[in-house]
């Protein structure tokens, strides 16, 4: 019989947590060392979509023009820190070379079969006895308001149908049909059915609760600082708290990866996408589907008693204070799209700013470094780590196990820019 592998995830965010849950069901001993508390990083207060109608990458044709001119105006969705940091540059100038129709394309593929496999999976973890996180398959939808928002969701939609995900236009009838409680102000909109949504707090928790059950190991609290190596490997990380050794390391850090892995001069560009969302408890408007407003790029997601509000992408740096200019911003767009809801009532919710891991071609690293044969990465979902962390955590323990990957690795290769 083999022996029991040990593996160490470092992170305990939605990635590292499902990692931990795949390596346990296959049989590994599991420990996850984590700064501080799980899920504390991007993983608690996300908008929860489980999406596979966001298959377009961040590095999109269009996107660096579109970028540059929300640069200019100061409330829009995205805004870059002016600072001279060659991190950033380079971050940058990757990102307009990937932002080519070709890259995009075989990204758009991948991501669509990734996102597709992933809710497969989180179809099936609602289903586990003990795990509940408010999963429910209610679509999304996605709503404009001028002319030029109609075309971008129509062009998406099209492009959706095309790659086989279901799409379907509505005017604003049909939007009244399909949420009859809500008064919107949008002029119609795109119904993606496929799309879920869970409440991630309780994902977090409730996985960590499963998860001690089934005998992994949480140490919180506690900073991984550095890397024990030998020859092509990794025995040990160093941490705040002690040594720990393992036979394999993930790394699931999310936008402090880079950080993470600095004293092993491993190069996984990141810059980490500030974001914010705010909680409203007891909303006077309960929409049962979640929404996305297309001009404005703010997601608005049921959550228990409460309605979500997220947007903004900010390249700040790993920095997650709150700007309340940018928040006051991201609110003061939803009237336009839906009425009942106003932003200076909404002010009073639950605040929040997380930093997503973005890479600048959009597609998240996993695998195994060339020079630490034992160091997996599994890191940089932008957008859309709750989406994927069951499909990468699942992925990971096929790597461990030296099994075909379900999916191509391939453009996922940690080392793709180093
Ligand atoms: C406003 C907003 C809305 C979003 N909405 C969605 C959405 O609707 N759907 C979607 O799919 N995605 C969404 N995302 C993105 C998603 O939140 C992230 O992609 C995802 O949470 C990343 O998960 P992770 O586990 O990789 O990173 P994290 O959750 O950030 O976890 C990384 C963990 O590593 C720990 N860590 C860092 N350094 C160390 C160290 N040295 N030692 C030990 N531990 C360390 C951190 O404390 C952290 O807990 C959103 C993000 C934001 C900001």
């Amino acid at each position: 019989m083999a022996a029991v592998k040990h593996i160490l995830v470092i992170g305990g965010g939605a990635v590292g947590l499902c990692t931990a849950h795949y390596l346990r069901a296959s049989g590994c001993d599991v420990t996850i060392v984590e700064r501080g508390v799980i899920g504390e990083g991007s993983s608690m207060h996300n908008a929860g979509l489980v999406v596979p109608s966001h298959f377009v990458p961040l590095a999109a044709p269009g996107m660096v023009m579109l970028g540059l001119r929300w640069m200019l105006r100061p409330e829009s969705p995205f805004y870059i820190k002016p600072r001279l940091d060659s991190d950033l540059l380079t971050w940058l100038w990757r990102f307009a070379l990937a932002s080519t129709a070709g890259r995009t394309g075989r990204a758009i593929l991948l991501l669509r079969d990734m996102s597709i496999a992933s809710l497969a999976l989180y179809e099936g973890l609602a289903s586990v006895r003990g795990l509940e996180f408010e999963f429910r398959k209610n679509g999304l939808l996605m709503l404009f308001r001028t002319g030029h928002g109609r075309e971008g969701s129509l062009k998406a939609a099209g492009q959706a149908s095309r790659i086989g995900i279901e799409a379907s236009v509505l005017d604003r009838d049909g939007l009244h049909e399909l949420e009859p409680g809500v008064n919107f102000n949008a002029t119609g909109g795109v119904y993606y059915p496929g799309d879920a949504h869970l409440t991630p707090a309780l994902f977090v928790e409730s996985l960590r609760e499963y998860l001690i059950a089934e005998g992994v190991r949480f140490v919180g609290s506690t900073r991984v600082t550095g890397f024990v190596t030998r020859p092509l490997g990794i025995t040990a990380v160093t941490t705040t708290g002690g040594t720990y050794a393992a036979d394999e390391f993930v790394l699931a850090g999310g936008a402090w990866s880079p950080l993470i892995v600095r004293s092993l001069r491993l190069q996984i560009p990141m810059q980490p996408g500030k974001g914010y969302s705010v909680t409203v408890r007891n909303p006077p408007v309960r929409p049962r589907i979640p929404m996305l407003l297309e001009e404005a790029r703010v997601a608005l997601t049921p959550m228990g008693d409460g309605l979500r509000f997220s947007g903004t992408m900010e390249l700040a740096g790993l920095d997650s204070s709150v700007n309340m200019g940018r928040v006051r911003a991201l609110l003061k767009s939803v009237p336009s799209y839906l009425g009942g809801l106003e932003p200076v009532q909404l002010e009073h919710g639950e605040i929040w700013a997380g930093l997503r891991p973005c890479t600048p071609d959009g597609l998240p690293f996993i695998g195994r470094f060339r020079k630490y044969d034992n160091l997996i990465a599994a890191t940089g979902h932008a957008m859309v780590g709750m989406s994927l962390a069951p499909i990468t955590g699942k992925l990971v323990a096929e790597i461990v196990h030296g099994r075909i990957p379900s999916i191509d690795l391939h453009l996922l290769r940690p080392d793709r820019y180093g």
